[in-house]
C-alpha cells in the first residue's frame, strides 16, 4: 500500500501472459519465494519491466532491496557508490531508485538532465538525518584547514559543503588520499562515528567525526556474534563497517556490502553470516546456492519502504520526482565526482581483516557531540 492509500498491483491477475513475460525470472528467486507468492508477484514485476522499456527507464537496486525487486525489476544492482556511478553512465532517460532519498538525490546530482524517481519519499536514513550543512560549515570554522570527507549517506545539502564523498568501501583510501594532497595529517569524516571509528583503526590520520549512526548496525552487540558462533560451530562472520567497533572486533572481515558479497562469492564457505540488514543474505544467498546462510534479521525500515507495488505506482504517475537545487546540486557534484575520478574508488576498504582486536585508536580520534556548543 502506498502512502496515498493506493496500491496499483493488488488487483493485477496472474494470466498466461504475465507467466509467459516472467517465467524466465523466477528460478532466480524459486529458492527464497514460494510459488504461490511468486505469482502474487509476478503481475506486478511485467507490469513494471514493460513500463521500462515504454518510458526508457531503469530502475537502480540497493543491496537492502528484497529479493523479488532486486533479482526480478532491477537493472543495476550494487552498493550506494555503483548505483551512483551507474546513474552516471547510464543513456536512460528516467531513473527509478530503489533504494532511500539520499541514493536518490546522488543520482540526480550526477545526473540532472534526467528526471530521478523515488517511489516513496519517506524512505529515508537516520544517518542522512542526523547532519545538516549548517552543521559542517560550523565545523569547518572550528577546524580550518581540515579537509571534510562526506559519507555518501547524506544529504545534497550536506555533500555540498564537503571537500570529498566517501562511501564504506573506499573510506580508508578516501582519508587518506586527501589528506595526503591537502598536507595534512587530520580530516574529518562524518557522519557516521562507527565508520570514523573504524577508519581511525585502520589509518595513522587522526579523525575528526560526528555522532551519527545507523540505526540497524549499531543495534548488532559483540555478545550477537558470540551467540551465532556457539549456535553455528565453524560459521564465519563478516560486519559492515557502520556496525560498532567492538562487533568488528569479532568479526573475521569487515567490508561494505560489496566487500562482504565478493568474499562470499570468492571463499565460498560452508557457513556464514553478514551482519548487515537482512535482505544482503538473500540477495548474495541467490547467487550462491551451496554457501549456508545464517539470518539474523535487522531490517531497514526505510529501505522496507519500497515495495514493487510502490516502483509501478512510481512510473505509472511519475511520482515522486527528486529535486535538486541546481546550486546545491552543482556543489554536491564536486564533492561525489572527485571521489569517482579517484582511480583508487576501484579497490575496496577492508576492515580488520584478520579479526584482530586492533580496532579503535583512541587516541587518534576525537568525537564531536552534536549537542555541543556548535548547535549553540
Ligand atoms: S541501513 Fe542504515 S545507513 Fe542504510 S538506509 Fe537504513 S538507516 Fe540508513
Amino acid at each position: 500500500m502506498v502512502a496515498d492509500g493506493f496500491n496499483p498491483g493488488f488487483s493485477l491477475p496472474y494470466t498466461p501472459e504475465v507467466k509467459a513475460k516472467t517465467e524466465h525470472l523466477y528460478p532466480l528467486v524459486e529458492r527464497l519465494i514460494p510459488r504461490l507468492e511468486w505469482e502474487l508477484h509476478a503481475p506486478i514485476i511485467a507490469a513494471i519491466n514493460d513500463l521500462k522499456k515504454e518510458k526508457d527507464a531503469v530502475i537502480l537496486a540497493h543491496n537492502y532491496m528484497t529479493p523479488e525487486i532486486f533479482a526480478c525489476v532491477g537493472d543495476y544492482r550494487g552498493d550506494s557508490l555503483m548505483l551512483a556511478q551507474e546513474a552516471a553512465r547510464t543513456d536512460a532517460r528516467i531513473i527509478v531508485q530503489a533504494g532511500v532519498h539520499f541514493m536518490a538525490e546522488t543520482s540526480k546530482i550526477l545526473s540532472p538532465e534526467k528526471t530521478v524517481l523515488i517511489p516513496d519519499m519517506e524512505a529515508g536514513c537516520s544517518l542522512a538525518t542526523s547532519i545538516t550543512g549548517a552543521d559542517i560549515r560550523l565545523l569547518k570554522e572550528k577546524y580550518p584547514g581540515i579537509p571534510v570527507v562526506t559519507y555518501v549517506n547524506t544529504t545534497a545539502d550536506v555533500k555540498a559543503e564537503t571537500d570529498i564523498c566517501c562511501t564504506s568501501s573506499n573510506a580508508v583510501q578516501v582519508v587518506e588520499h586527501i589528506t595526503s594532497q591537502w598536507g595534512v595529517d587530520k580530516v574529518i569524516l562524518i557522519p557516521d562515528q562507527y565508520l570514523a571509528k573504524n577508519v581511525a583503526a585502520q589509518t595513522d590520520i587522526k579523525v575528526i567525526t560526528w555522532a551519527g549512526a545507523c540505526e540497524v548496525h549499531e543495534r548488532f552487540t559483540p555478545e550477537d556474534i558470540r551467540e551465532i558462533r556457539a549456535g553455528n560451530p565453524g560459521v564465519i562472520v563478516l560486519a559492515h563497517p557502520e556496525c560498532p567497533p567492538d562487533v568488528l572486533e569479532e568479526a573475521d572481515f569487515a567490508g561494505s556490502t560489496s566487500g562482504m558479497s565478493n568474499y562470499v562469492k570468492d571463499n565460498q564457505p560452508k557457513h556464514v553470516v553478514l551482519i548487515t540488514e537482512c535482505s544482503m543474505s538473500d540477495n548474495v544467498a541467490l547467487e550462491n546456492p551451496d554457501v549456508n546462510f545464517i539470518r539474523p534479521c535487522n531490517l531497514c525500515p526505510h529501505m522496507k519502504r519500497i515495495t514493487l507495488a510502490k516502483i509501478l505506482h512510481s512510473l505509472q504517475t511519475m511520482r515522486h520526482e527528486v529535486i535538486v537545487d541546481e546550486a546545491i546540486a552543482e556543489k554536491a557534484r564536486l564533492a561525489v565526482q572527485r571521489m569517482i575520478d579517484l582511480p583508487l574508488t576501484k579497490g575496496q576498504s577492508t576492515y580488520n581483516q584478520t579479526g584482530s582486536p586492533e580496532v579503535l585508536a583512541v587516541e587518534s580520534f576525537a568525537q564531536i557531540d552534536p549537542r555541543s556548543s556548535l548547535h549553540g
